[in-house]
C-alpha cells in the first residue's frame, strides 16, 4: 500500500484564484459566495486487479479553474471519466451542486477526452454542429455559437476545412469548440495543452479563464506544471489513485521553508546575527537567502536591513509547482 500524508490544505493564505472570488463576491450587484459545485467523495475504481482510485475526494468550486496534475498513470483520466459517467465508481459518489449527478447534468459537462473525440473527415463546422446537437441545441443554435467560437479561437476561415486539414493546433481548437458549443455548466479538459505552442496555449487559457469568470468552473489536467501554475485557481496532486494535495499554488508552495531574498547593498556577513532562528542559505552578490525557523523573525530580518541601507528586495521564495509536486511525489512514494 502506498505511504500517503493527505494534506488538505483548505484555508491558509488568500491568494489569485479564491481572492478572484472573494472580490466577486463581495462586489456590486453579482454579490454572492463561491459555492462548491463539483464534489467528489470517496471514490474507488479498479480495473480487475489494479485499483486505479482509491477514495479519492475533491471539490471544485463556481468561478475556478481546478488544475489536476499527476504522474503517468496516477488516476487522472479515470477520475475525468467517472464524472463523465462513462465510468461507473465501485465506490463513492459524485455530486454536483450538493446533490448526486445525474445524466441530464452529466449531458451538461464539456469534454475534452485525452484520447481526443473529433472526426477527421468531418468538415470543422459540421461537427460543431453535431456536438450542439448531441448536447440539446436546435441546429441554428449549434451553428450560431459554432460560428462566435471559431471567430474567438481564431478560426472563422476554417469552418469548411476537413478537421484533418488543420494543423495539430488548431484540431486543438476545434476540440475546445465542440467542448463550449452548448455552453456547458462545466468543463473537464484531459491534457488540452498537450503539444500546443505558447501562443495556442495562452489563447486556450484565456478562453477558460473567461469561461471561468462566468462562475463556470473549468477542471484541468495537465503534466505542463508551469501552465497549472499560472493557469489554475486551485491545484489537486494525485498519486495512486489518491489526492494527496489540494489547494492554490500558494498554499501548496507554502509548505516549504520559510525563506526570504533580501537584496541589501552594504551588508556585511553575519548582518543578520543575532535575529532568532534565522540562518544563511545562500549570498548572491548583494542579495541574500535566509532561512527563518518561524514567521516571527520576518518583520526583524527586514527592520535590520532598512538600518543597513536601502532594500531593493524582500521576497518570499518558493519553490515552483514542478519542485513541489517532486517532493510530494517523494514524500507519497511506495516505500
Ligand atoms: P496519464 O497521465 O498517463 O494520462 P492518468 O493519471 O490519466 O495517466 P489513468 O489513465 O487514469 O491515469 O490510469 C490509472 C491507472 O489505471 C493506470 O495504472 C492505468 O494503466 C490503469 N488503467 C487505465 N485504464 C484502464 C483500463 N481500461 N483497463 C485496465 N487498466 C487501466
Amino acid at each position: 500500500m502506498p505511504v500517503v500524508s493527505t494534506l488538505a490544505i483548505q484555508k491558509a493564505t488568500v491568494t489569485s484564484g479564491t481572492f478572484r472570488n472573494e472580490v466577486r463576491a463581495r462586489s456590486g450587484t453579482d454579490a454572492r459566495e463561491s459555492t462548491t459545485m463539483l464534489q467528489l467523495e470517496g471514490v474507488s475504481k479498479r480495473y480487475g486487479d489494479l485499483e486505479a482510485l482509491h477514495e479519492l475526494s475533491l471539490s471544485v468550486r463556481d468561478g475556478e479553474i481546478f488544475g489536476f496534475v499527476g504522474a503517468n498513470g496516477a488516476g487522472k483520466t479515470t477520475t475525468m471519466r467517472v464524472v463523465l459517467g462513462v465510468l461507473e465508481a465501485d465506490a463513492g459518489s459524485v455530486l454536483w451542486n450538493g446533490a448526486e449527478i445525474t445524466f441530464a447534468l452529466r449531458r451538461r459537462i464539456g469534454y475534452i477526452p485525452e484520447d481526443r473525440g473529433l472526426y477527421p473527415k468531418m468538415t470543422v463546422l459540421a461537427q460543431l454542429d453535431y456536438f450542439g446537437q448531441l448536447h440539446g441545441m436546435r441546429r441554428r443554435e449549434a451553428r450560431a455559437s459554432a460560428l462566435a467560437l471559431l471567430e474567438r479561437l481564431g478560426l472563422a476561415d476554417r469552418g469548411a476545412s476537413q478537421l484533418q486539414a488543420l494543423s495539430h493546433g488548431n484540431q486543438q481548437r476545434v476540440q475546445l469548440a465542440a467542448a463550449l458549443v452548448f455552453a456547458p455548466d462545466l468543463l473537464v479538459l484531459d491534457e488540452p495543452f498537450a503539444g500546443l505552442d505558447p501562443v495556442a496555449v495562452d489563447a486556450m487559457s484565456e478562453v477558460l479563464r473567461a469561461q471561468a469568470d462566468e462562475g463556470r468552473p473549468v477542471v484541468v489536467s495537465s503534466h505542463q506544471l508551469d501552465i497549472v501554475e499560472r493557469l489554475c485557481d486551485r491545484v489537486g496532486i494525485i498519486n495512486h489513485g489518491q489526492m494527496v494535495a489540494t489547494g492554490t499554488v500558494t498554499e501548496l508552495t507554502d509548505r516549504g521553508p520559510l525563506r526570504f531574498w533580501v537584496d541589501v547593498p552594504g551588508a556585511a556577513a553575519g548582518w543578520y546575527d543575532g535575529i532568532p532562528g534565522v540562518t544563511l542559505v545562500e549570498q548572491d552578490g548583494t542579495r541574500w537567502l535566509l532561512e527563518l525557523a518561524d514567521a516571527a523573525s520576518e518583520q526583524s530580518i527586514l527592520t535590520k536591513a532598512l538600518t543597513i541601507g536601502p532594500v531593493h528586495e524582500f521576497r518570499r521564495d518558493r519553490p515552483a509547482l514542478s519542485q513541489l509536486f517532486r517532493d510530494v511525489m517523494s514524500e507519497t512514494a511506495i516505500k
